[in-house]
Protein backbone atom coordinates (compact mmCIF):
# COMPACT_ATOMS: atom_id res chain seq x y z
CA UNK A 1 0.00 0.00 0.00
CA UNK A 2 1.30 3.31 -1.05
CA UNK A 3 0.85 6.31 0.18
CA UNK A 4 -0.98 7.39 -3.32
CA UNK A 5 -3.27 5.25 -2.60
CA UNK A 6 -4.58 7.80 -0.34
CA UNK A 7 -5.75 11.35 -1.28
CA UNK A 8 -6.24 13.96 1.37
CA UNK A 9 -9.03 16.33 0.74
CA UNK A 10 -10.52 17.20 3.54
CA UNK A 11 -8.16 20.17 4.27
CA UNK A 12 -9.24 22.03 1.27
CA UNK A 13 -12.79 20.87 1.69
CA UNK A 14 -12.90 22.22 5.56
CA UNK A 15 -11.23 25.61 4.46
CA UNK A 16 -14.25 25.93 2.17
CA UNK A 17 -16.37 25.41 4.89
CA UNK A 18 -15.41 27.41 6.97
CA UNK A 19 -15.58 30.52 4.47
CA UNK A 20 -19.18 29.28 3.65
CA UNK A 21 -19.75 29.23 7.68
CA UNK A 22 -18.29 32.63 8.44
CA UNK A 23 -21.45 33.84 5.99
CA UNK A 24 -23.71 32.22 8.44
CA UNK A 25 -23.07 32.72 11.59
CA UNK A 26 -26.32 32.25 13.13
CA UNK A 27 -26.93 29.13 11.31
CA UNK A 28 -23.82 27.09 11.63
CA UNK A 29 -20.81 26.66 13.85
CA UNK A 30 -18.08 28.83 13.50
CA UNK A 31 -14.35 27.92 14.97
CA UNK A 32 -13.18 29.19 18.29
CA UNK A 33 -16.88 29.85 18.60
CA UNK A 34 -19.19 27.05 21.24
CA UNK A 35 -21.17 24.38 19.57
CA UNK A 36 -24.88 25.99 18.21
CA UNK A 37 -27.01 24.37 19.79
CA UNK A 38 -29.45 21.91 18.46
CA UNK A 39 -31.92 23.17 15.53
CA UNK A 40 -35.27 21.97 15.27
CA UNK A 41 -35.58 19.56 12.18
CA UNK A 42 -31.78 18.67 12.76
CA UNK A 43 -30.19 15.55 13.62
CA UNK A 44 -26.86 15.56 15.58
CA UNK A 45 -24.65 12.68 16.82
CA UNK A 46 -22.39 13.47 19.37
CA UNK A 47 -19.32 10.86 19.89
CA UNK A 48 -18.51 12.03 23.77
CA UNK A 49 -14.25 12.00 24.12
CA UNK A 50 -13.78 10.92 27.80
CA UNK A 51 -10.76 8.97 26.71
CA UNK A 52 -12.02 6.13 28.78
CA UNK A 53 -14.59 4.92 26.12
CA UNK A 54 -17.68 5.02 23.86
CA UNK A 55 -20.74 7.16 24.21
CA UNK A 56 -22.69 8.58 21.58
CA UNK A 57 -25.33 11.03 22.04
CA UNK A 58 -28.21 11.42 19.61
CA UNK A 59 -30.60 13.92 19.11
CA UNK A 60 -33.40 13.52 16.25
CA UNK A 61 -35.19 15.92 14.22
CA UNK A 62 -38.25 16.74 16.72
CA UNK A 63 -35.89 16.42 20.19
CA UNK A 64 -35.64 13.02 20.87
CA UNK A 65 -32.64 11.65 22.42
CA UNK A 66 -30.90 8.25 22.50
CA UNK A 67 -27.75 7.25 24.36
CA UNK A 68 -25.72 4.71 22.96
CA UNK A 69 -22.99 3.49 25.23
CA UNK A 70 -21.16 5.02 28.10
CA UNK A 71 -18.17 3.87 28.67
CA UNK A 72 -15.36 4.31 31.56
CA UNK A 73 -12.96 2.05 31.14
CA UNK A 74 -10.32 2.19 34.43
CA UNK A 75 -7.34 1.08 32.39
CA UNK A 76 -5.01 3.86 33.40
CA UNK A 77 -2.46 5.89 31.09
CA UNK A 78 -0.29 5.56 29.17
CA UNK A 79 -2.40 2.36 28.05
CA UNK A 80 -5.39 4.76 27.82
CA UNK A 81 -5.80 8.15 26.83
CA UNK A 82 -5.50 10.90 29.24
CA UNK A 83 -9.24 11.36 30.90
CA UNK A 84 -11.02 14.69 29.41
CA UNK A 85 -11.52 17.30 30.16
CA UNK A 86 -9.55 15.47 32.97
CA UNK A 87 -9.66 13.07 36.17
CA UNK A 88 -11.43 15.40 38.40
CA UNK A 89 -14.73 13.21 37.49
CA UNK A 90 -15.77 9.84 36.43
CA UNK A 91 -16.02 9.59 32.63
CA UNK A 92 -20.17 9.09 33.45
CA UNK A 93 -20.06 12.26 35.17
CA UNK A 94 -18.89 13.99 32.25
CA UNK A 95 -20.90 12.45 29.91
CA UNK A 96 -24.02 13.03 32.14
CA UNK A 97 -22.80 16.62 31.76
CA UNK A 98 -22.75 16.59 28.15
CA UNK A 99 -26.01 15.47 27.39
CA UNK A 100 -27.12 18.33 29.88
CA UNK A 101 -25.43 20.78 28.18
CA UNK A 102 -26.35 19.55 24.71
CA UNK A 103 -30.33 18.22 24.90
CA UNK A 104 -32.99 20.61 23.97
CA UNK A 105 -34.12 22.89 26.49
CA UNK A 106 -37.55 22.10 27.15
CA UNK A 107 -38.21 20.44 30.28
CA UNK A 108 -36.33 17.95 32.47
CA UNK A 109 -33.27 17.00 30.66
CA UNK A 110 -34.06 13.42 29.74
CA UNK A 111 -32.90 10.60 27.35
CA UNK A 112 -35.53 8.99 25.54
CA UNK A 113 -33.92 5.87 25.05
CA UNK A 114 -30.42 3.87 26.23
CA UNK A 115 -29.01 1.21 24.14
CA UNK A 116 -25.72 -0.52 25.83
CA UNK A 117 -24.06 -2.09 23.05
CA UNK A 118 -22.90 -4.81 24.74
CA UNK A 119 -21.28 -5.85 28.52
CA UNK A 120 -18.22 -4.42 29.02
CA UNK A 121 -16.65 -1.34 31.33
CA UNK A 122 -15.82 0.86 28.21
CA UNK A 123 -19.44 0.80 27.21
CA UNK A 124 -21.08 0.51 30.13
CA UNK A 125 -19.77 1.43 33.36
CA UNK A 126 -20.51 5.42 32.98
CA UNK A 127 -24.28 4.38 32.71
CA UNK A 128 -24.61 4.65 36.48
CA UNK A 129 -23.43 8.32 36.49
CA UNK A 130 -25.06 9.25 33.52
CA UNK A 131 -28.58 7.76 34.90
CA UNK A 132 -27.71 9.43 38.02
CA UNK A 133 -28.15 12.92 36.21
CA UNK A 134 -30.69 11.87 33.65
CA UNK A 135 -34.02 10.32 33.47
CA UNK A 136 -33.73 7.24 30.78
CA UNK A 137 -37.49 6.59 29.50
CA UNK A 138 -36.07 3.24 28.08
CA UNK A 139 -32.94 1.12 28.26
CA UNK A 140 -32.31 -1.39 25.06
CA UNK A 141 -29.63 -4.14 25.55
CA UNK A 142 -28.64 -7.15 24.05
CA UNK A 143 -29.03 -10.03 26.29
CA UNK A 144 -31.90 -8.93 28.92
CA UNK A 145 -33.57 -10.88 30.77
CA UNK A 146 -31.56 -13.44 31.67
CA UNK A 147 -28.05 -12.63 30.25
CA UNK A 148 -27.35 -16.49 29.32
CA UNK A 149 -26.48 -16.16 25.99
CA UNK A 150 -24.24 -17.10 24.74
CA UNK A 151 -22.90 -18.05 28.07
CA UNK A 152 -23.86 -16.54 31.76
CA UNK A 153 -22.26 -13.44 32.27
CA UNK A 154 -20.07 -13.78 35.62
CA UNK A 155 -17.39 -11.02 35.30
CA UNK A 156 -18.04 -8.23 38.51
CA UNK A 157 -18.91 -5.29 35.62
CA UNK A 158 -21.61 -7.69 34.00
CA UNK A 159 -22.84 -8.22 37.73
CA UNK A 160 -22.96 -4.89 38.56
CA UNK A 161 -24.63 -4.04 35.15
CA UNK A 162 -27.63 -6.96 35.95
CA UNK A 163 -27.75 -5.78 39.69
CA UNK A 164 -28.73 -2.07 38.09
CA UNK A 165 -31.07 -3.84 35.69
CA UNK A 166 -32.59 -5.27 38.22
CA UNK A 167 -33.65 -2.50 40.49
CA UNK A 168 -34.57 -0.21 37.59
CA UNK A 169 -36.85 -2.86 36.87
CA UNK A 170 -37.89 -3.57 40.34
CA UNK A 171 -38.72 0.35 40.57
CA UNK A 172 -40.96 0.71 37.13
CA UNK A 173 -38.06 1.45 35.08
CA UNK A 174 -38.35 0.04 31.39
CA UNK A 175 -35.91 -2.33 29.78
CA UNK A 176 -35.82 -4.44 26.77
CA UNK A 177 -34.07 -7.07 24.90
CA UNK A 178 -32.99 -5.33 21.63
CA UNK A 179 -34.89 -6.85 18.63
CA UNK A 180 -32.81 -7.69 15.48
CA UNK A 181 -34.75 -6.80 12.19
CA UNK A 182 -36.95 -4.49 13.90
CA UNK A 183 -36.86 -0.73 12.75
CA UNK A 184 -40.10 0.44 15.49
CA UNK A 185 -37.91 -0.55 19.22
CA UNK A 186 -35.12 2.44 18.64
CA UNK A 187 -37.54 5.50 18.22
CA UNK A 188 -36.33 8.91 17.07
CA UNK A 189 -39.77 10.47 15.22
CA UNK A 190 -38.70 12.01 11.96
CA UNK A 191 -36.07 9.42 11.67
CA UNK A 192 -35.50 5.26 11.29
CA UNK A 193 -33.53 2.85 13.37
CA UNK A 194 -33.02 -0.71 11.90
CA UNK A 195 -31.62 -2.87 14.41
CA UNK A 196 -29.22 -5.29 12.49
CA UNK A 197 -27.36 -7.27 14.20
CA UNK A 198 -26.97 -8.72 18.25
CA UNK A 199 -25.79 -11.82 19.73
CA UNK A 200 -24.94 -13.56 15.80
CA UNK A 201 -28.50 -12.61 14.39
CA UNK A 202 -28.36 -10.46 11.57
CA UNK A 203 -31.30 -8.64 9.66
CA UNK A 204 -31.31 -10.08 5.80
CA UNK A 205 -32.32 -6.57 4.60
CA UNK A 206 -36.08 -8.18 4.09
CA UNK A 207 -38.95 -7.09 6.24
CA UNK A 208 -38.35 -7.53 9.49
CA UNK A 209 -36.43 -11.35 8.53
CA UNK A 210 -33.61 -12.16 10.37
CA UNK A 211 -30.63 -15.18 9.89
CA UNK A 212 -28.58 -17.08 12.80
CA UNK A 213 -24.73 -16.85 12.25
CA UNK A 214 -23.64 -18.64 15.03
CA UNK A 215 -24.01 -22.31 15.56
CA UNK A 216 -26.18 -23.79 18.65
CA UNK A 217 -23.70 -22.85 21.14
CA UNK A 218 -23.70 -26.25 22.64
CA UNK A 219 -21.94 -27.80 19.75
CA UNK A 220 -19.07 -25.22 19.98
CA UNK A 221 -16.41 -25.97 22.27
CA UNK A 222 -15.15 -23.52 24.77
CA UNK A 223 -12.99 -21.46 22.69
CA UNK A 224 -14.91 -20.49 19.98
CA UNK A 225 -17.69 -19.43 22.24
CA UNK A 226 -18.61 -16.11 20.63
CA UNK A 227 -17.17 -13.38 22.41
CA UNK A 228 -18.85 -10.21 24.22
CA UNK A 229 -17.70 -8.28 21.52
CA UNK A 230 -19.28 -10.51 18.36
CA UNK A 231 -22.36 -10.36 20.01
CA UNK A 232 -22.54 -6.64 19.88
CA UNK A 233 -25.79 -4.53 18.51
CA UNK A 234 -25.50 -2.83 15.26
CA UNK A 235 -28.31 0.27 13.84
CA UNK A 236 -28.43 1.87 11.05
CA UNK A 237 -29.83 5.41 11.86
CA UNK A 238 -31.64 6.86 8.54
CA UNK A 239 -33.03 10.59 8.46
CA UNK A 240 -34.08 10.82 4.72
CA UNK A 241 -31.28 10.81 2.17
CA UNK A 242 -28.48 10.44 5.19
CA UNK A 243 -27.53 7.31 6.50
CA UNK A 244 -25.39 6.43 9.49
CA UNK A 245 -23.95 2.88 11.18
CA UNK A 246 -22.82 2.31 14.53
CA UNK A 247 -21.94 -1.54 15.41
CA UNK A 248 -20.11 -1.29 19.02
CA UNK A 249 -17.39 -3.90 19.17
CA UNK A 250 -19.09 -6.00 16.80
CA UNK A 251 -15.93 -7.88 14.40
CA UNK A 252 -15.39 -9.33 11.14
CA UNK A 253 -12.73 -11.68 12.27
CA UNK A 254 -13.10 -15.40 11.26
CA UNK A 255 -9.61 -16.22 12.53
CA UNK A 256 -8.52 -16.20 9.00
CA UNK A 257 -11.23 -19.04 7.59
CA UNK A 258 -10.63 -21.10 10.90
CA UNK A 259 -14.41 -19.70 11.79
CA UNK A 260 -16.01 -17.85 9.30
CA UNK A 261 -19.47 -17.70 11.27
CA UNK A 262 -17.81 -15.06 13.76
CA UNK A 263 -17.75 -12.66 11.02
CA UNK A 264 -21.34 -10.54 12.15
CA UNK A 265 -20.14 -7.03 10.76
CA UNK A 266 -20.19 -7.98 7.13
CA UNK A 267 -23.20 -9.60 7.06
CA UNK A 268 -24.77 -6.01 9.19
CA UNK A 269 -22.67 -3.38 7.21
CA UNK A 270 -24.31 -5.48 3.51
CA UNK A 271 -27.19 -5.54 5.37
CA UNK A 272 -27.11 -1.49 5.97
CA UNK A 273 -26.11 -0.75 2.44
CA UNK A 274 -23.95 2.12 1.83
CA UNK A 275 -24.14 4.76 4.26
CA UNK A 276 -22.85 8.67 5.13
CA UNK A 277 -21.01 8.42 8.37
CA UNK A 278 -19.77 5.10 9.66
CA UNK A 279 -18.37 4.36 13.22
CA UNK A 280 -15.81 1.85 13.08
CA UNK A 281 -16.55 -0.79 15.41
CA UNK A 282 -14.18 -1.99 18.13
CA UNK A 283 -12.49 1.21 18.26
CA UNK A 284 -10.85 0.36 15.24
CA UNK A 285 -9.35 -2.47 16.15
CA UNK A 286 -7.97 -5.19 13.54
CA UNK A 287 -10.44 -7.71 14.07
CA UNK A 288 -13.32 -5.01 13.04
CA UNK A 289 -13.75 -2.91 9.59
CA UNK A 290 -13.04 -6.29 7.63
CA UNK A 291 -12.47 -5.79 3.84
CA UNK A 292 -16.15 -6.47 2.86
CA UNK A 293 -17.51 -4.51 5.73
CA UNK A 294 -15.58 -0.72 4.11
CA UNK A 295 -16.74 -1.92 0.54
CA UNK A 296 -20.28 -1.85 1.66
CA UNK A 297 -20.38 0.72 3.87
CA UNK A 298 -18.05 3.39 1.93
CA UNK A 299 -19.16 6.62 4.32
CA UNK A 300 -17.50 9.72 3.37
CA UNK A 301 -16.94 10.09 7.23
CA UNK A 302 -15.60 7.39 9.17
CA UNK A 303 -15.31 7.85 13.43
CA UNK A 304 -12.83 6.38 15.07
CA UNK A 305 -14.01 6.45 18.86
CA UNK A 306 -10.44 5.70 20.29
CA UNK A 307 -9.90 5.56 24.30
CA UNK A 308 -6.35 3.07 24.37
CA UNK A 309 -3.16 3.10 22.55
CA UNK A 310 -3.69 0.06 20.72
CA UNK A 311 -6.89 2.03 18.87
CA UNK A 312 -7.33 2.25 15.97
CA UNK A 313 -4.87 -0.41 14.30
CA UNK A 314 -2.76 0.12 11.54
CA UNK A 315 -4.99 -2.61 9.27
CA UNK A 316 -8.16 -1.40 9.97
CA UNK A 317 -6.97 2.51 9.36
CA UNK A 318 -5.48 1.27 6.18
CA UNK A 319 -8.66 -0.37 5.10
CA UNK A 320 -10.52 2.68 6.04
CA UNK A 321 -8.37 4.80 4.03
CA UNK A 322 -8.07 2.82 1.11
CA UNK A 323 -9.29 3.94 -2.30
CA UNK A 324 -9.06 0.27 -3.35
CA UNK A 325 -11.98 -0.80 -1.15
CA UNK A 326 -14.26 2.13 -2.60
CA UNK A 327 -13.09 5.12 -4.60
CA UNK A 328 -14.60 7.68 -3.14
CA UNK A 329 -13.16 10.66 -1.04
CA UNK A 330 -13.33 9.98 2.68
CA UNK A 331 -12.07 11.68 6.15
CA UNK A 332 -11.56 9.74 9.24
CA UNK A 333 -12.14 11.34 13.04
CA UNK A 334 -11.01 10.14 15.78
CA UNK A 335 -12.59 10.76 19.48
CA UNK A 336 -8.56 10.78 20.41
CA UNK A 337 -5.45 9.03 19.54
CA UNK A 338 -2.64 8.22 21.79
CA UNK A 339 1.33 9.83 20.96
CA UNK A 340 2.15 6.36 20.84
CA UNK A 341 -0.63 4.92 18.26
CA UNK A 342 0.67 8.27 16.24
CA UNK A 343 4.19 6.91 16.18
CA UNK A 344 3.39 3.75 15.44
CA UNK A 345 2.08 4.70 11.81
CA UNK A 346 2.13 8.32 11.25
CA UNK A 347 2.02 8.03 7.66
CA UNK A 348 -1.57 7.01 8.08
CA UNK A 349 -2.67 8.91 10.83
CA UNK A 350 -1.63 11.74 9.20
CA UNK A 351 -3.78 11.32 6.74
CA UNK A 352 -6.44 11.69 9.46
CA UNK A 353 -9.18 14.84 9.42
CA UNK A 354 -8.92 14.93 13.74
CA UNK A 355 -7.10 12.85 16.00
CA UNK A 356 -9.02 13.67 19.19
CA UNK A 357 -12.04 16.21 20.90
CA UNK A 358 -15.93 15.44 20.38
CA UNK A 359 -17.12 14.48 17.07
CA UNK A 360 -20.49 16.37 16.37
CA UNK A 361 -22.03 15.46 13.20
CA UNK A 362 -25.14 17.44 12.19
CA UNK A 363 -27.31 16.95 9.46
CA UNK A 364 -29.32 19.82 8.31
CA UNK A 365 -33.00 20.12 8.83
CA UNK A 366 -34.88 18.20 5.60
CA UNK A 367 -31.88 15.41 5.66
CA UNK A 368 -30.08 16.96 2.23
CA UNK A 369 -26.46 17.56 3.78
CA UNK A 370 -24.40 17.27 6.60
CA UNK A 371 -21.50 18.50 8.61
CA UNK A 372 -18.34 17.20 10.95
CA UNK A 373 -17.66 19.28 13.79
CA UNK A 374 -14.47 19.26 16.01
CA UNK A 375 -15.03 20.64 19.36
CA UNK A 376 -12.49 20.82 22.35
CA UNK A 377 -12.73 18.38 24.87
CA UNK A 378 -10.14 19.57 27.35
CA UNK A 379 -13.03 21.52 28.74
CA UNK A 380 -16.83 22.10 28.88
CA UNK A 381 -16.71 25.18 26.51
CA UNK A 382 -17.68 22.86 23.74
CA UNK A 383 -15.33 25.84 21.12
CA UNK A 384 -15.30 24.36 17.84
CA UNK A 385 -12.37 23.45 16.04
CA UNK A 386 -12.85 22.77 12.86
CA UNK A 387 -15.46 22.04 10.76
CA UNK A 388 -16.25 19.59 8.00
CA UNK A 389 -18.68 19.92 4.70
CA UNK A 390 -20.98 20.74 3.88
CA UNK A 391 -21.49 16.88 2.01
CA UNK A 392 -24.73 15.96 0.58
CA UNK A 393 -26.46 13.10 2.19
CA UNK A 394 -26.53 10.23 -0.78
CA UNK A 395 -25.08 7.42 1.14
CA UNK A 396 -28.46 5.25 2.35
CA UNK A 397 -29.34 6.00 -0.96
CA UNK A 398 -26.96 4.18 -2.57
ZN1 LIG B 1 -14.99 -1.40 23.47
Amino acid sequence: MSATDFTRRGLLLGATALATTAASPREEDIVGQPLRPWRRGGLDIHHIATGKGDSTLIIGPDGASLMIDAGASKTPPPASLDARPNDERRPGEWIGRYARRHLPAAGAPKLDTFLVSHLHPDHIDGLYDVAAQLEIGLLVDRAYPDYAYPQPLDAPFAKTYQAFIRKRVQSGGKVERFRVGAADQLALPGAEIRNLAANGQVWTGRGNETRQMFPAIETLVKDDIPDENACSTAIRLRHRAFGYFAAGDLTSHGFDGALPWRDVETPAARAAGAVDVAVAAHHGMFDATGADVVRALKPRAWIIQGWHVAHPSTDALERMLSRRLYPAPREVFATGLSPANVLAHAWLTDLMAAQGGHVVVRVAPGGDSYRVVITDNRDETDRVVSVWGPWPAAGSQG
